[in-house]
């Protein structure tokens, strides 16, 4: 079936659609009610189906024969460990851990913490709980305690999961400490915390409180899987909203592991026995989705990668993994790669490896830039796909569905509506916007299988948050536009859209430009403050390594070059030249904080920054540039 019937198919009869889908997963208990909608305008996929989700992802996988082959290779540049689990092996270490978990009491619809580095045992503390029907929350490993106890607070699991240490290029970062004060602000006080004692560093261990890893492990015995109704937690995953407390995103059994089948085939175009490589952390969404469980239900064999793009030991690494395991698709940010262009921009450090088993490179998270894009192109060969997806929806929106055929792309668009999402423009009446017309993008309901349906202890905020904006939508909070043929471009978070003298501007669409400067890796262009026009943009920029440019002649340059692409409308007028720009540990640029800083209002330190230092250092340069007047750090 092609792409296009497939897609028209899927919204016209969504039940029928998804019935074939599920038909294709192993449930204990087939659905016979696909789909049901509630009062409050929410939906409900396969209600009666019995499934459990560590079944699908392994004893199934053996059950059809994959026992020997190799379920997941750990490849860690930063400890100079290479480890690999066959699919029985793999079962076997997680139904051994499920029964340490039992044996701390934890069961159906308990909370697990999982505050861990990428070590096999955090994928295998996963796929433990959902053995046994414990709904995991994994925190990523560099959050402070701070926000750890936030996520105690509102998850209140019994037991935490934990490592003596995780390793930032060549820092040993210790998190025992971080576990020991996150439990002591916290008010929920969960009753033990196992911990993996790293050879990197030795955690001191609470007495009464505190276990060791491979101690309960290795005195436990093996558990089965335990019947999950479909739309029972699988997970929690916290992820930012626009208030300081995280929304903790639940994900059900049923719809997920249906999406993720359907995606990973489709989508991805990934077989049995086919290798993957997601390039993220469990932290993350992608962990989740497309590291442990995604790759493991379709039978693929999983890279599970402990290492940075670059300097772990050097830009040519993933490609070393690539040649080395055989990858055949892979997925990235293009945070990644921009790092790794910045340092290999000729391609020297890809060139040693021989990478022809890869078909295609997937990369998500944030704008593709589009000299990144041709770039990757250039050097790889390979088809580079963007595609669009959110922590909520929990697998792809907008994505080429390359086992349909449908490989076309535009450079700038994250492709095409996946089939079982109906994608859509608005206005801010929730009037649908014509073709190449910018507005706020929703997804018309119901939402399909796998996407949120609700936040944890907090429903209100779920219906508030993403059905209230406009009746009989989820609101992505993304701005953008279709064209005539269907591919969507999102131009950015709604709040990075600015307005000048009253015409709607997108800073997406300035930094696109602006980044196709030869001299620029990096660049964030936010709205500040202007009396006169209510807002103007103004580029900060980074420079390419070794460029030595004269910074106003390069700025006089880049104002020429948007006033003559977008227009004098624009009002782009400043351009400074940064050392460093503040990011999120999965690589956003915080624009919500430069935007800040420029308007010269107070900000807390956003608990999802990659390094602290970096905030003051440009509020600093900002205040010397006349760009934002003194800001307080709170
Ligand atoms: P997260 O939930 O952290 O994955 O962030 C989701 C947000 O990241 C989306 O709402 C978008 O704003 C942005 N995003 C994700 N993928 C893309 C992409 N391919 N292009 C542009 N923005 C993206």
């Amino acid at each position: 079936m092609s792409y296009a019937s497939e897609h028209q198919r899927s919204l016209n009869e969504p039940e029928k659609f998804w019935a074939d889908q599920a038909s294709k997963i192993a449930w204990f208990k087939q659905p016979e009610t696909i789909l049901e909608s509630l009062d409050d305008g929410t939906h409900r996929w396969f209600g009666d189906g019995e499934l459990n989700s560590a079944y699908l992802a392994l004893d199934y996988q053996i059950e059809q024969g994959r026992g020997e082959q190799t379920a997941l290779i750990y490849d860690s540049p930063v400890t100079n460990t290479k480890k690999q689990y066959t699919y029985t092996e793999l079962r076997d270490q997680v139904a051994r851990f499920a029964g340490a978990l039992t044996e701390l009491g934890v069961g159906k619809g308990d909370g697990v913490i999982i505050y861990m580095p990428m070590v096999p045992e955090a994928g295998i503390a996963m796929l433990a709980c959902a053995r046994i029907g414990a709904v995991h929350s994994v925190v990523f490993g560099g959050f402070a305690p701070h926000e750890l106890a936030i996520r105690i607070n509102d998850s209140k699991p019994k037991v935490v999961l934990t490592a003596s240490c995780g390793i930032e290029f060549t820092k040993v970062i210790e998190y025992k400490p971080l576990v020991d004060e996150a439990m002591n602000q916290a008010e929920h006080k969960p009753e033990k915390v196992v911990v993996l004692q790293r050879p990197q560093a030795k955690a001191q261990m609470q007495e009464g409180r505190d276990l060791d890893w491979y101690e309960v492990f290795n005195k436990a015995e093996p558990v089965g899987c335990t019947p999950m109704n479909s739309s029972d937690p699988l997970y929690i995953m916290y992820t930012s909203g626009t208030t300081g407390k995280p929304k903790g995103i639940v994900r059900d059994n049923g719809g997920h592991a249906v999406a993720l089948h359907y995606a990973l085939r489709n989508i991805y175009n990934m077989q049995a026995g086919d290798v993957w490589m997601g390039c993220s952390d469990v932290g993350w969404v992608v962990g989740h989705s497309f590291i442990m469980y995604g790759p493991l239900m379709g039978g693929c064999t999983t890279v599970f990668f402990e290492g940075k793009p670059v300097r772990t030991p050097d830009a040519g690494t993933f490609w070393r993994v690539v040649e080395e395991y055989k990858v055949n698709g892979m997925f990235a940010a293009p945070t990644a790669f921009r790092a790794i262009r910045k340092e290999d921009p000729e391609g020297e450090k890809f060139r040693q490896y021989d990478v022809s088993s890869l078909k295609h490179i997937f990369v998500a998270g944030e704008k593709l830039d589009s000299p990144t894009y041709h770039w990757l192109h250039e050097i790889s060969q390979k088809p580079i796909y963007d595609h669009w997806w959110q922590t909520e929806t929990g697998w792809p929106v907008t994505a080429p569905a390359t086992a349909l055929g449908a490989t076309d792309i535009r450079v700038g668009s994250t492709n095409r509506a996946v089939p079982g999402y109906d994608v859509q423009v608005l206005d801010p009446m929730g009037t649908q916007l014509d073709a190449n017309t910018n507005g706020g993008i929703a997804i018309k309901l119901p939402l399909p299988p796998g996407c949120a349906q609700t936040l944890w202890n907090d429903h209100e905020r779920y219906l508030n948050s993403y059905l209230g904006e406009y009746p009989g939508y989820y609101h992505t909070g993304d701005g953008g536009y279709i064209d005539e043929n269907g591919f969507v471009y999102i131009m950015g978070r709604t709040d990075d859209v600015i307005n000048v003298s009253g015409h709607r501007l997108s800073t997406g669409e300035m930094e696109e430009l602006v980044a196709k400067h030869p001299a620029i890796a990096e660049c964030a262009v936010i709205g500040v403050h202007d009396a006169l026009k209510g807002q103007v943009p103004v580029g900060l920029l980074l420079l390419k390594d070794g460029v030595d440019a004269d910074h106003k002649a390069l700025e006089a340059e880049l104002v020429a070059m948007i006033r003559e692409q977008i227009g004098a409308i624009a009002c782009f007028n400043r351009a400074v030249v940064v050392d460093r720009l503040p990011k999120t540990r999965s690589g956003k640029i915080l624009r919500a904080v430069l935007r800040k800083i420029a308007n010269g209002e107070d900000y807390a330190m956003p608990s999802t920054i990659d390094d602290e230092s970096i905030l003051p250092e440009i509020t600093e340069k900002m205040v010397e540039e006349g760009l934002a007047p003194d800001a307080v750090i709170d």
